[in-house]
This record gives structure tokens, C-alpha cells and sequence, in this order.
């Protein structure tokens, strides 16, 4: 197929492309909806001076992708890491779309980030970056257009500048501008854990239909202890599950045992990291993906399970709280085994949106909802979605990702038949 626009070009941004090329093949896709949706609509590169504290000035490429905005305004995270390129937010952004569509949003998709480790800087530093990126993509967001949340790297903080920057160059409060803001703020509760416990929620809802009992046989592997990592740790542990293996940037983890959520925070907190944590073996990310587990859950960065870690994974199930943890060869190499059972990433970790669009509502309409209210609403979608996965994927005999997307791309294509093309 010729190829166009090439800009984006980048192994994550063609993986995504792959995964969604073939569900369009299976599902006979209008031919113009295609064309469309394997690119973004709209991508924006900006430049980001800022001042550090010593009195010197730093440059850094950001972006904000739009990949498609026929159900709603586009929604997507933004991502400090010193990795982040277009292909990257390009990928993440189409990955949105197919999110909010399959969870059934009135929403789009959307992805931004700037190229920077946020680790070294200061929090003035932080701040002054994040208010420069936020004025170099002011017009290209807003409350009824392109709705901003964290991603890895970034945090309520910077959710609370971005909304008080666009806030102070509009003249007036403009609090759904961004969700995952503090609650003090008009973020929602149940916000910050809402990714992490979605991708329990799914756990829970595909161990029910395999008939497995979840209980401290079970064994849990995470990559990732930050904001996903860390709660969907607290939540499977809340249930009794053993957490033997865990990592982050620093390193990873192993204890036969079990580790302790609160133990491990309270030592990752005051060390900035979990390298070193005394009470466990040391492991590299590599070794933790491979570790003998029931569960595998990947929640930091993108493309870690590949077609040379596909054969030699020991977990009986992965759920996806990353985005895009598993390239189009290593899905492969997992759809041939068939004895991985794979709950996908646009399902997994919907979560997050999922209360993301409840702030959002929560914000336009001036009105609160307790956490139990969020989180119950949370669970009735999170339990839809998957059933309406895993019931696709039975009937037609294919994988939980194709069918995820498969559902996703339906009903994103009828609303842009609907709408028709314009002119
Ligand atoms: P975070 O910044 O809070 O935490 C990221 C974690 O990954 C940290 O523990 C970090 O040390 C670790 N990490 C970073 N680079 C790594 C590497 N190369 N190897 C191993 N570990 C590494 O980010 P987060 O919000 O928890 O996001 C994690 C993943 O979940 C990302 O893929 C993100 O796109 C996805 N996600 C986030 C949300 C959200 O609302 N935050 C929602 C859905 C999906």
C-alpha cells in the first residue's frame, strides 16, 4: 500500500497502524473511513523554550496529535519523557480514539507530550515548561475541542498549571480545559487510581469467565510502579493476589514471597526510585517480563513485549495497563501460542478516560459526584466493555484485540458516514 505523509513514521506509530489495518481488512471497512483513520487529522509541532533555574534557557521539541474527532472532542494524555517524538504521539493518539470509541464516549481521540526527562528538573522548572507548552498549543485545545490528562512524566501539578495557564491567557477559569487535575480544583475523585483500577476491574471481570479463583496463589508481575503501576499493585494486592515482581525506570524487583505496596511507596518515595529496596531480589525490566507469573501486567512504556520476548513469556494472562506494550510481532507470536490469555490496552487501561470524561461532565455542569458514585459508574462501563469484547472475540473466533478494535472501528466509522465528508 502506498504509504503517505511519513512524518509520523516510527515503529510504534506503525504498529498501530498494522493492528489497525488488518481489523479493517477482517471487517470489510468503508474504503474512504480507511483512508482516513490510518492518519492523524490534525499534528502540531511546537517549540518550547524555558528557563532554568541557573539563569540559562533550554529548547525541547512538544507536540499534540489529533487523530480523529467524529464521536466528540478529542481526549488524550500528555507524556514527559526524553523518548517522546511524533510517531510516539501519533500512536498513542490513534490508540485514543479506539479507546473512548470502544467505552463508549462521546469523545475522540488525542495525544501530546515534549521530549524532555521531567526527572532532573526542579519544580520551577517543571512549572515554566509546562506554562510555555501550554501557551504553544493554546489554540489547538479547549474545553469543546482537545481535552488534555497526564501520561507518563506528568502529574496533577502540571494538569493544575495547564489549566490555570489557559486560564489566564482566555480572562477566565476555564476548568475543563484539562481532567486529571487535583480535586481541589475541579478534578474528580477517583481520578489519579481510575487507570490502575480499570485494568484490575478487567482482571477481575476475564478471571470470572475463565473460572479462575483470584487469591494468594496468584502470582503478579507489574512493570511500572507510577500512576498506573502503583494502583493497579494496591488493588490486585487488595484482593489477595501476590505481587512478586515489580520495576520502574530505576530497575526491577523480585521477592517469591510477595512484595508490600505500602512498603515498596514508602521506600520509592524517599529514595526516588525502588532501586535498592532491601526486602527483594534485584531484576532488570528485561528478566521481569519473562519471570514464571500468573498475571503479567506491563504499565510503564511502549513496545516491551517483542518477538524475541514472545516465546519465552511464563504468564498465563497480560493486561495492558501501557499503551502499545506489545508490538504487532510479539501480539502475533502471542495469537499463535494462544496460551497467553490478553486483556488489550484500549480496554485495560480505559479507565483512566473513562473518569477523565467524568471530570470533564463533572466540570462543564459545575456539579460533583462522590467517589463511590464514580467508581461505580466506573465498574458498570469498564464490566460492559470487556463483556462486549470477550463476547466478539468468542463468537468470531478471534483475538481480544481484534475484537476490541474491531468494535471501536465500527462505530467510529458509522459516525463519520453519517456525518459525511465535507465540503
Ligand atoms: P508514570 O510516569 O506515573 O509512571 C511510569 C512508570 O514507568 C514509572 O514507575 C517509571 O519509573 C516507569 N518507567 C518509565 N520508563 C521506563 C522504562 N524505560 N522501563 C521501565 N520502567 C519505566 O506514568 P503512568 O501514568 O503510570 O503511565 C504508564 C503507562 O500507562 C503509559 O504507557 C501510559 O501511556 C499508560 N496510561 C496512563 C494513563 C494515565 O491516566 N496516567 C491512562 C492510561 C494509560
Amino acid at each position: 500500500m502506498k504509504r503517505i505523509n511519513a512524518e509520523w513514521d516510527s515503529p510504534l506509530f506503525r504498529d498501530v497502524q498494522i493492528q489497525f489495518e488488518d481489523t479493517a481488512k477482517k471487517i470489510s471497512l468503508d474504503e474512504n473511513v480507511f483512508h482516513r483513520l490510518r492518519v492523524p487529522d490534525r499534528t502540531l509541532i511546537v517549540t518550547v523554550p524555558f528557563r532554568m533555574d541557573d539563569g540559562s534557557v533550554r529548547v525541547v521539541p512538544g507536540y499534540r496529535v489529533q487523530h480523529n474527532d467524529a464521536l466528540g472532542p478529542c481526549k488524550g494524555g500528555i507524556r514527559y519523557h526524553e523518548d517522546v517524538n511524533l510517531g510516539e504521539v501519533a500512536a498513542l493518539a490513534m490508540l485514543m480514539t479506539w479507546k473512548t470509541a470502544l467505552v463508549g464516549l462521546p469523545l475522540g481521540g488525542a495525544k501530546g507530550g515534549v521530549a524532555i526527562d521531567p526527572r532532573p528538573l526542579t519544580r520551577q522548572e517543571t512549572q515554566r515548561l509546562t506554562r510555555r507548552y501550554t501557551a504553544e498549543i493554546l489554540n489547538f485545545i479547549g474545553p469543546e475541542t482537545d481535552i488534555p490528562a497526564p501520561d507518563m512524566g506528568t502529574s496533577e501539578q502540571v494538569m493544575a498549571w495547564m489549566m490555570d495557564t489557559y486560564s489566564q491567557l482566555k480572562g477566565h477559569s476555564v476548568p475543563g480545559v484539562v481532567t486529571g487535575k487535583p480535586v481541589s480544583l475541579g478534578g474528580s475523585l477517583g481520578r489519579h487510581d481510575a487507570p490502575g483500577r480499570g485494568v484490575v476491574y478487567t482482571i477481575r471481570d476475564a478471571t470470572d469467565r475463565l473460572g479462575w479463583k483470584l487469591d494468594d496463589k496468584v502470582t503478579v508481575a507489574i512493570q511500572g510502579f507510577g500512576q498506573v503501576g502503583g494502583a493497579a499493585f494496591k488493588d490486585i494486592e487488595l484482593l489477595g493476589c501476590k505481587v512478586v515482581a515489580v520495576s520502574d525506570v530505576t530497575g526491577g524487583l523480585h521477592n517469591p514471597k510477595g512484595l508490600s505496596y505500602e512498603k515498596l511507596k514508602t521506600f520509592s518515595d524517599a529514595h526516588q526510585g525502588i532501586k535498592g529496596y532491601p526486602d527483594a531480589e534485584a531484576i532488570t525490566n528485561e528478566e521481569l517480563l519473562t519471570l514464571p507469573c500468573d498475571i503479567l501486567i506491563p504499565a510503564a512504556t511502549g513496545g516491551v513485549i517483542t518477538k524475541e520476548n514472545a516465546p519465552k513469556l511464563k504468564c498465563r494472562m497480560i493486561a495492558e495497563g501501557a499503551n502499545g506494550p506489545t508490538t504487532s510481532q510479539g501480539d502475533k507470536i502471542l495469537n499463535e501460542r494462544g496460551d497467553v490469555f490478553v486483556i488489550p490496552d484500549v480496554l485495560a487501561n480505559a479507565g483512566g478516560v473513562t473518569v477523565s470524561y467524568f471530570e470533564w461532565v463533572q466540570d462543564l455542569q459545575n456539579f460533583f459526584w462522590s467517589e463511590t458514585e464514580i467508581n461505580e459508574k466506573l465498574r458498570a462501563i469498564m464490566s460492559r466493555a470487556f463483556h462486549d469484547v470477550y463476547t466478539e472475540a468468542q463468537t468470531r473466533k478471534i483475538s481480544m484485540r481484534t475484537a476490541a478494535l474491531t468494535l471501536a472501528i465500527r462505530k467510529i466509522s458509522a459516525a463519520m458516514l453519517v456525518r459525511g465528508l465535507f465540503p
